[in-house]
């Protein structure tokens, strides 16, 4: 395909990729989108499950609590796919600046991208931390603590109320990241969009802070988003396949 060459050129050519992936990214592991219809967003009222109410509301800290712990029973197995791979296999090229995420996941991680090379938007479902001393725990060992009877669990050191360490409703977003996002995505040569809408702000911002300092953008997403007039190719595909099949390509013309 045309367009799949295309896309391997420009890896070529560049040296520091920006890799921004969504959920569309993820659903290829079996992971669902849990803001669709069917997700878990359908049996929990959105509007009450925000930051605000969980620090107001027992009730809603168990609730909410109750939500996460069917989130990290369907994430905790889950498997990096093809697309994971792809990135990783970028990275180890030399061709990785960093992964831009709005997924809290983990896969990038476990596919074998460097810790400090995935930058989240939204946290991480792979940790909890304690509101008070903000002592972080594993999210494994948390969820040992709900199945012996904590609804809503404490921190071992000061008994604080823990949260997942994800981004809440309601709840700032974390500005070390999205400041970091956004020196990256100024800095690289080649900004590559896979499996995102790029409709939350600040995330859907960083394609667009790329393309304004010169980079060149490619959006990978099954269906069409709301900057595809600002990107230089888009690829309506499985996200995981096509880019999968772009660094195939890469790969054998470094062989060549
Ligand atoms: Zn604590």
């Amino acid at each position: 395909m045309e367009q799949i060459d295309a896309v391997a050129d420009m890896i070529l050519q560049s040296d520091k990729v920006v890799v921004f992936t969504g959920a569309g990214f993820s659903t290829e592991s079996g992971i669902p989108d849990f803001r669709s219809p069917g997700g878990v967003w359908d049996k929990f009222d959105p509007g009450e499950m925000n930051y605000q109410n969980f620090l107001r509301s027992e009730e809603i800290r168990e609730e909410y609590w109750r939500m996460h712990k069917m989130m990290w029973e369907t994430i905790r197995d889950a498997q990096p796919n093809i697309g994971h791979h792809a990135v990783t296999d970028l990275h180890n090229m030399g061709k990785l600046d960093c992964v831009i995420t709005q997924n809290t996941d983990g896969l990038h991680q476990k596919a074998g991208v460097p810790e400090e090379l995935v930058i989240e938007l939204h946290g991480t479902m792979q940790w909890a931390g304690c509101l008070d001393c903000g002592q972080r725990y594993p999210r494994a060992q948390v969820h040992d603590k709900m199945l012996a009877g904590e609804k809503v669990p404490q921190c071992d050191d000061c008994n604080g109320i823990l949260k997942p360490a994800t981004i809440a409703f309601g709840q700032m977003m974390p500005q070390q990241e999205t400041r970091e996002a956004e020196r990256r995505s100024s800095g690289c040569d080649l900004f590559l969009a896979a499996g995102s809408s790029l409709v939350v702000y600040p995330a859907a911002q960083m394609p667009v802070i790329a393309k304004n300092s010169g980079a060149r953008l490619v959006i990978f997403n099954l269906t069409p988003t709301s900057h595809d007039h600002r990107a230089d190719i888009v690829i309506n595909e499985k996200t995981g396949e096509a880019l999968s099949q772009v660094v195939a390509r890469v790969k054998a013309r470094l062989k060549e």
